[in-house]
């Protein structure tokens, strides 16, 4: 592969395949690519016989338990055992995030007290974590395409397991294969991928079929909540806290992409005050626009055109307002 972004993973592969028991870990609020690159990468370690033991702070969205997993070998905060795993083990996988406190505020001291060697594989830009060895390539579409990448550079194989879970993340992060990271290349591994036993249609069925009834009512909600900006360059959806109730951020899996589907939007998001007074925003872009500048200003991050930030204690009002101001500046730059 000429010019390929993926040169290097052969040789990430050649350090990786010599540990004997691997904690993988991927972000809070996991979505599809956060358990998809997970869990594919943990049946690739077990096909090379590594065993490997997934820790996360978060367990695995309704949606994506569909996935083929040792239940065992899933663990959250909540788990056990989670200290004797992190001195049983030699190394750490780190995916699909690029800051500490992506980890969760219970993985991430077990991470940083671990003295083992330590990888991450992700696709964000400007990584703020020390590893021994990372992998950050912007160019993929998802994590999972770097995971599928890892192996069929390596000539590892992809079992129907990892097949199923890597088809996944790489669906849901391009937006089931329409966000601007969607080419050839990707379609083709996508194919390479199906060939190895994931099934499409079952998979985005499952993925994207499985609203409950309470999030669709809290849909329609949400969708009376739009107002626009900027002469409806901007469209908002805004959640107070009295309407998230009872809810989590699982069951708003998606609403922020209606906010793009409104002709003459540029930029789109989603804001919620949830009930511990945290306030987190999910924002959008049109390719030519970004939004990682705005979610930056709020100590968040992402990528250009998705990206999210957490604010605790945070000011609804006040937090619109400026999110208002930043992106009239964003979209007219
Ligand atoms: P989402 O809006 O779907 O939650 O996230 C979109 C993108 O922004 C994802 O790639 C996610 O990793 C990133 N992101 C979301 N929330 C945060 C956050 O609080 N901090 C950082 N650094 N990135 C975030
Ligand atoms: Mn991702």
């Amino acid at each position: 592969m000429k010019d390929s972004p993926y040169t290097s993973l052969p040789s990430v592969w050649n350090t990786l395949k010599d540990f004997k028991h691997v904690i993988i870990s991927s972000h809070i609020d996991p979505d599809g690519d956060s358990i998809g690159s997970a869990l594919g990468l943990y049946h690739i370690l077990k096909s090379q016989g590594i065993h490997a033991t997934i820790i996360n702070q978060h367990p695995i969205p309704k949606n994506l338990e569909f996935l083929p997993r040792d239940i065992d070998k899933y663990c959250t905060s909540e788990s056990q055992d989670i200290q004797d795993i992190c001195s049983m083990a030699d190394a750490w996988c780190i995916l699909d995030l690029n800051a500490p406190q992506r980890l969760g505020p219970a993985v991430r001291p077990l991470f940083e007290a671990f003295s083992g060697f330590t990888f991450v594989f992700d696709h964000h830009v400007e990584p703020v974590i020390e590893v021994d060895s990372l992998s950050v390539i912007i160019e993929a579409s998802s994590t999972c395409e770097i995971i599928a990448r890892l192996a069929l550079t390596s000539s590892l194989g992809i079992s129907n397991d990892a097949a199923q879970c890597l088809y996944t993340g790489i669906m849901t992060d391009t937006g089931g294969f329409r966000h601007s990271r969607t080419n050839a290349d990707v379609m083709r591994l996508a194919a390479t991928l199906i060939d190895c036993g994931a099934d499409p249609v079952m998979i985005y069925d499952k993925v994207m079929n499985a609203q409950s009834f309470s999030s669709m009512t809290l849909l329609g909600k949400a969708l009376s909540s739009l107002q626009v900006e900027h002469d409806g360059a901007l469209v908002l959806m805004i959640m107070r806290k009295e309407d998230l109730h009872g809810y989590s951020s699982e069951d708003l899996e998606g609403f922020v992409n209606y906010t793009l589907s409104i002709s003459g939007a540029k930029i789109g998001g989603l804001i919620t005050e949830w009930p511990d007074e945290t306030v987190k925003m999910s924002l959008r872009a049109k390719p030519q626009y970004e939004v990682r500048s705005i979610t930056e200003h709020f100590g968040g991050g992402g990528h250009m055109q998705a990206a999210g930030a957490r604010v605790k204690h945070g000011n609804l009002p006040e937090i619109v307002q400026t999110i208002i101001t930043l992106a009239g500046e964003a979209i007219n730059r």
